[in-house]
C-alpha cells in the first residue's frame, strides 16, 4: 500500500491536539525553528518499516494475548550512533534469537521477537542536570554524552542523524534473515510525529513496528498517551509500582478502546520486592474490564541500584526474582505470563552483577560501557532465558 505523504486532515487535527498537550521529557532546543525545519525534512523521508510488517506483528501479538505465544523483547537501553555498527546490531539480534529459541523450546509455543533497535536513541532522565551541573545526556538523538556545555546542548540535527542510523540499523536487522520486529520508546515527539504515515484510514508510525510509552511520560493528560492512541501500531506502556488498578484500566480504555487482543502490552516494572503484591490487583481489574492485553515483565527498571563505586547496576538475582514473581502472579490468577522485556548486549560487559560468569560488585567498573542503564551480558541473558524456560516446564 502506498502511503499518502501526510496524514489526513482529521487525523492531523487530532495529532496537533495531542502534541499541544503537556509533554514531559522533551529537550529544550536552543533553536526551535531549526528543530522544526529538521522535523519537516524528516517527514519527506521514506518510512523505515512497512504497514504490512506492522500488521503481521499485530497478528502475532494477538496470539500472545490469547496465550498461544510468548513475547521476547530486548536490546540496548540506549542505542548510540557510535555503536550502531553492523557487528553490534547483527550480534544483538542473534542473541535475541538465541534466547527466544531457548524459551520457545521449553514453552512449546512460538516466541515473537522484538528488538530494542533502529530508533532507541532518546532517554527519559530523572533530573535535567547531572552531578556536575551540566545539562543531562538525553540520548544520542538529542545531545552527546561528552561532559562539556557545548556537547550537552541539545542539537536538532541529531534527529536527522538518528533517522539515518535507524534506517541503516533496520537494514542490518533485515539482512540477519529471521523475522525480527523493531521497537523503541516513543519519547521525542517531534521525531515521532515526523514518522507518521496514513495508509487508507489508518495512521501508522513508519519508524518502528512497536512503540512504547515510558514510566516517566505516561501522564493521562500528557501528549505521549494521546499520541499513542492515534496509532495503528501495537503499543506498550510501562507501569511501575505506583500504578493503581483503576489507572491501569483507564490506560486500557484509552489505548485499547476496541478490546483488541495484543493491541496493548502492559509492561510491568515493579521491582522484585513489590511485584507479588502490586501486580495481582492490576491484572485482576484489567482482565475483569475485558481488555485482552499482553502482560509483559520488564525485570530491569525496578531493580536498579547504585553501587558504592557510583555505577548504576542490577543484580541478576533481583532480575530473576522479579521474573519468578511475575510468573507466580499469573499462575495464581490463571492469566498468561505473556512476555519479558530485557536490556542486554552481545558485548561481554560487566554492567550487571551475578550469573554463571560470576561478576561481583567489584568487577562492575571493568567493562562498563552502556550509554545509560546497565545491560545483561550474553552469559547473564542466557542464565535468565534458562530460568524462563524452566518456569514453562511442568
Ligand atoms: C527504558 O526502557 O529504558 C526505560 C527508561 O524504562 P522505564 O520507562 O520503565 O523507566
Ligand atoms: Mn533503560
Amino acid at each position: 500500500m502506498a502511503p499518502t505523504a501526510e496524514v489526513r486532515a482529521g487525523d492531523r487535527a487530532r495529532l496537533e491536539a495531542a502534541l499541544n498537550r503537556p509533554a514531559a521529557q522533551q529537550p529544550d532546543w536552543p533553536d526551535r525553528e531549526r528543530a522544526a525545519a529538521v522535523a519537516a525534512g524528516l517527514r519527506a523521508l521514506p518510512p523505515i518499516v512497512t504497514p504490512d510488517e506492522t500488521d503481521r506483528l499485530r497478528g502475532r501479538l494477538a496470539a500472545v494475548a490469547r496465550g498461544e505465544a510468548f513475547l521476547l523483547q530486548g536490546g540496548d537501553c540506549a542505542e548510540t550512533f557510535a555503536d550502531n555498527t553492523p557487528t553490534h546490531v547483527r550480534d544483538n539480534v542473534a542473541l535475541l534469537h538465541r534466547l527466544a529459541a531457548l524459551v520457545a523450546d521449553a514453552a512449546g509455543r512460538p516466541v515473537v521477537r522484538v528488538a530494542r533497535a533502529a530508533g532507541q536513541y532518546a532517554k527519559p532522565r530523572s533530573a535535567s542536570a547531572d552531578a556536575t551541573g551540566l545539562p543531562v545526556y538525553r540520548g544520542d538523538i538529542v545531545n552527546s554524552r561528552t561532559p562539556t556545555v557545548r556537547a550537552r546542548t541539545p542539537d536538532p540535527d541529531r534527529m536527522r542523524r538518528a533517522r539515518i542510523h535507524a534506517a541503516a540499523t533496520m537494514g542490518v536487522v533485515r539482512a540477519s534473515g529471521a523475522a525480527t520486529f523493531v521497537s523503541h520508546e516513543a519519547l521525542l515527539l517531534e521525531y515521532e510525529a515526523a514518522g507518521l504515515r496514513a495508509y487508507g484510514s489508518a495512521v501508522h508510525s513508519g519508524l518502528a513496528h512497536f512503540l512504547w510509552i515510558g514510566e516517566r511520560t505516561r501522564q493521562f493528560d500528557g501528549a505521549h498517551v494521546a499520541f499513542a492512541a492515534l496509532l495503528a501500531n501495537p503499543i506498550g506502556l510501562k507501569i511501575g509500582p505506583g500504578t493503581t488498578p483503576e489507572e491501569a484500566v483507564e490506560y486500557a480504555q484509552r489505548l485499547d478502546p476496541h478490546r483488541e487482543p495484543g493491541r496493548l502490552t502492559l509492561i510491568s516494572r515493579m521491582g522484585h520486592d513489590r511485584v507479588r503484591d502490586v501486580l495481582p490487583p492490576i491484572v485482576e481489574k484489567v482482565t475483569a474490564a475485558g481488555h485482552p492485553v499482553i502482560w509483559q515483565c520488564d525485570p530491569m527498571h525496578g531493580n536498579t541500584r547504585v553501587l558504592p563505586s557510583g555505577h548504576k547496576s542490577r543484580h541478576l538475582r533481583d532480575v530473576t526474582a522479579e521474573v519468578d514473581g511475575f510468573f507466580a502472579v499469573h499462575r495464581a490468577l490463571g492469566t498468561h505470563p505473556g512476555g519479558i522485556h530485557l536490556e542486554f548486549t552481545e558485548d561481554n560487559v560487566t554492567e550487571c552483577v551475578g550469573g554463571t560468569c560470576g561478576i561481583t560488585e567489584d568487577d562492575v567498573p571493568e567493562r562498563y560501557r552502556t550509554a545509560c542503564d546497565p545491560r545483561l551480558n550474553p552469559t547473564q541473558s542466557l542464565d535468565l532465558a534458562r530460568r524462563v524456560a524452566r518456569l514453562f516446564r511442568p
